[in-house]
């Protein structure tokens, strides 16, 4: 996601601290301290401009929920949405989802979620994509024992690639939707990207992958 550079971004995050934490790191190990309550904690990587993870905190209070973005003139876009609904179980981080295990500490977050991740098409950039084995070293590491990724991409390249790559590294896939829109899933909540892809016509893929214990 390219958004034009926003010259404001900065003094806005900086605005809202309580939103997005200036120094991440000192919430490891407490973050649902931040939160004020002992509710699980779900993060997604590369939230984008926020919809699905301010949706999913609008419907599960009882879920303390961290969107994780890289671009700062992305997450400036979820920070507003953010504001205007003003929610308590959500937090924003500026941080690359690669370095999560400076954030969180082991066994901190109940379930991770990735959606419409970058797909870098060339072997050269397979490091890059967010369900190549290091970053899911990084999810278990900071993830409950047993603990699971939902994944859902419209790319079915990228969703052959991380089903190889869940596979490889041990992971036990619990469910695969081949064509979730057409499917009999309840309770979806749509990305931007799902959005604009479906309407396009674009089959969505899902799955839900589990760590060993
Ligand atoms: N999840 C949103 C959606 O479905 O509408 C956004 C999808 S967009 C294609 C992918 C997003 O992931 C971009 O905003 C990008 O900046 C972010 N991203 C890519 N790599 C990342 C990383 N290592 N850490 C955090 N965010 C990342």
């Amino acid at each position: 996601m390219r958004l034009r550079n926003k010259p404001n971004a900065p003094q806005k995050i900086a605005e809202y601290p309580h939103y997005i934490p200036e120094q991440p790191d000192n919430w490891v190990g407490k973050w649902q301290e931040r939160f004020g309550n002992d509710h699980p904690i779900q993060i997604e990587v590369g939230t984008g401009k926020g919809r699905f993870i301010t949706e999913m905190a609008k419907l599960h209070p009882e879920i303390n929920y961290i969107g994780i973005e890289l671009q700062m003139s992305v997450i400036v876009v979820a920070l507003d949405r953010l504001i205007e609904e003003n929610l308590p179980n959500l937090q924003l981080l500026h941080v690359n989802g690669g370095s999560i295990t400076q954030y969180f500490a082991e066994g901190e977050v109940d379930q991770v979620y990735l959606n419409f991740s970058d797909p870098w098409p060339k072997k050269r950039h397979e490091k890059r994509r967010l369900t190549y084995k290091s970053f899911l070293e990084s999810y278990e590491k900071v993830l409950v024992p047993e603990g699971e990724i939902h994944f859902k991409t419209d790319n079915q390249g990228l969703f052959e690639y991380s089903l190889s790559s869940f596979s490889k590294y041990g992971m036990t896939l619990e469910q695969v939707w081949l064509n979730l829109h057409e499917s009999d899933f309840e309770g979806n909540v749509m990305t931007e990207y799902e959005e604009k892809f479906s309407s396009r016509g674009s089959r969505i893929y899902r799955v839900v992958a589990k760590f060993p214990k």
